[in-house]
């Protein structure tokens, strides 16, 4: 839309510069007429006009040529007599002259027209074949500038396009190329193995294929081929189109990706049969394990039962001779036997309890128990040595509703029995000690015991719940094995119940434990 309107404002300038050339040149060979050439008005009457519409037609063409000759017409019948003393027509023969006049000049402006469009024409032919050529240079450089083969092969095999890349695999330059047959470039070898490719691209199948190829250099190639068919209007097959793509590198990739499969699956194998011996050998260690640790177990067993007879009988004796004893010297002696037996026979208890939930083969036996009957026995045995440190005991126990807990019996009195002592073992003379709870959720009971001990330092904190660890307690004189709580702490935990304690140095020590109820 926007072209057409351009090209019309063209035309119509086009039109309207021819016309005021004609005006003007038309004018100006009408004055040279009048004056300077008046003289020569008899010998050539048309003399400057003549040249004024050549010039014109030159100028504008055809259609400012015919306006000039128009207005040179114009001008000599009906100008001219104002302002020349003789008529420029006076007779039939200058109508004549004017009609050869009209005619000669229609004519050449024609004739000067068509010249102008053969030149304009043959200078558009010249400037779309130079464009042309320009093509197809660009399309060949860029043809030559790629890597891989690219050709063009008529029906009869003879070469019509190939590009720099077939240098590379058979030594001759693409213009030497051109014009040989197929089987003139390959050789007999290579030929019979790509004619049935051949043959069946000219029957219009589109062909790939992979091949290797010795290069010029002597190197060996990997190429990926493609023929595809160029068809005729009517279908048949004028030729083919070659391109030829180098992978030798992509090829030794994939050789090489080839052995490191085979190597990882080789690697694979060997892993697996290690992993089944190992696997067996850790079964077998484990086996030796577990029996080991049952021999452990029933060894401390029955060494703790063998060691308990005696020990108990130690004790018993002791006692018996403590309250016969007439001198001071054998009452102190057998208090000493008494206390050391009973530290070892402790020791020997608590090593079999630890050892025996160490290898699982402690069993529980959790049932429905009341809170308070536990509490109250448990009170009762610590009472003496309570009283022995004066140390006065807060017991709420008393208050406590009828609750019922989910536990070990035997288990769960150890635990308090094991806090309780504590609480007086490491409380002051004359201290307390404060035995609260509180029911949380509805769904676990918390007990707590409280004591004016001197608490524990805070680098001990950590260790408290650790085997044969006694947090510094182990310089005093209070005697221990360091297994209560980490034992404590076990067997609560297999109660599905929890254990802590809240510390201050100097104030004293509160433990807690947390246990289902009922
Ligand atoms: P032990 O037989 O030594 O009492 P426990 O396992 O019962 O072994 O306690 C471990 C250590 O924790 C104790 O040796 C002691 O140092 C510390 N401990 C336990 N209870 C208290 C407490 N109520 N106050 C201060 N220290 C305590």
């Amino acid at each position: 839309m926007k072209k057409s309107s351009l090209e019309h404002d063209t035309i119509v300038s086009k039109h309207v510069k021819g016309f005021f050339a004609a005006l003007v040149l038309v004018s100006l060979a009408a004055g040279l007429r009048i004056w300077p050439l008046q003289m020569l008005e008899s010998e050539l009457t048309w003399l400057t006009f003549y040249p004024a519409v050549i010039a014109v037609a030159l100028y504008a063409g055809l259609y400012a040529g015919l306006q000039a000759t128009v207005f040179a017409c114009l001008t000599v019948t009906l100008l001219w007599p104002l302002f020349a003393t003789h008529p420029f027509i006076e007779n039939r023969l200058d109508f004549l002259e004017m009609a050869i006049f009209v005619i000669t000049c229609s004519l050449i402006s024609y004739l000067v027209e068509s010249a102008h469009r053969a030149q304009k024409a043959l200078k558009q032919a010249e400037s779309v074949s130079k464009a042309s050529i320009e093509r197809d240079q660009f399309t060949r450089a860029i043809i030559d500038y790629m890597p891989n083969m690219i050709g063009y092969w008529d029906r009869d095999l003879r070469c019509c396009i190939a590009n720099s890349a077939y240098s590379v695999w058979f030594g001759k330059n693409p213009e030497d190329i051109i014009g040989l047959t197929f089987r003139e470039l390959t050789g007999e070898q290579l030929f019979t193995l790509n004619e049935p490719h051949i043959l069946n691209v000219l029957d219009g199948e589109p062909q790939c294929f992979e091949r290797t190829l010795n290069k010029v250099n002597g190197s060996v190639g990997h190429i990926i081929g493609h023929y595809i068919p160029d068809f005729d209007d009517d279908g048949t097959v004028k030729g083919f189109a070659i391109h030829a793509s180098e992978v030798t590198v992509l090829k030794e990739t994939e050789v090489k990706l080839k052995l490191i499969t085979q190597e990882l699956l080789h690697h694979k194998e060997n892993l697996e049969e290690l992993v089944e011996t190992r696997t067996t050998d850790i079964k077998a260690a484990l086996d030796a394990a577990e029996k080991a640790s049952q021999a452990k177990s029933k060894f401390l067993s029955s060494m703790s039962h063998e060691l308990r007879t005696p020990l108990n009988a130690v004790v018993g004796f002791s006692e018996l001779i403590e309250m016969n004893a007439k001198d001071k010297f054998t009452k102190e002696s057998s208090q000493k036997i008494i206390s050391a037996s009973k530290h070892l026979l402790e020791l020997i208890n608590e090593t079999l309890d630890f050892s025996k939930i160490k290898s699982g083969s402690l069993e529980l036996n959790i049932d429905s128990y009341s809170l308070k009957n536990i509490l109250l026995d448990c009170v009762s045995m610590t009472k003496v040595s309570a009283a022995k440190m004066s140390i006065q005991m807060d017991n709420k126990a008393d208050s406590l509703p009828d609750v019922e807990i989910n536990v070990d019996k035997t288990r769960f009195k150890q635990v308090i029995l094991n806090l309780l002592s504590n609480a007086i073992k490491y409380n002051r003379e004359h201290g307390s000690m404060v035995i609260d709870y509180s029911i949380e959720d509805k769904k676990m009971l918390c007990l707590s015991i409280a004591d004016t001990g001197k608490g524990i330092a805070p680098d001990h904190q950590h260790e408290i719940f650790t085997s044969f660890n006694r947090a510094g307690a182990e310089c005093s004189n209070i005697s221990g094995t360091g297994l209560g709580l980490a034992i404590s702490k076990k067997l609560i935990e297999k109660m599905n119940g929890r254990i802590g304690f809240k510390t201050t140095v100097g104030e004293g020590s509160c433990f807690w434990i947390e246990v289902p109820l009922s």
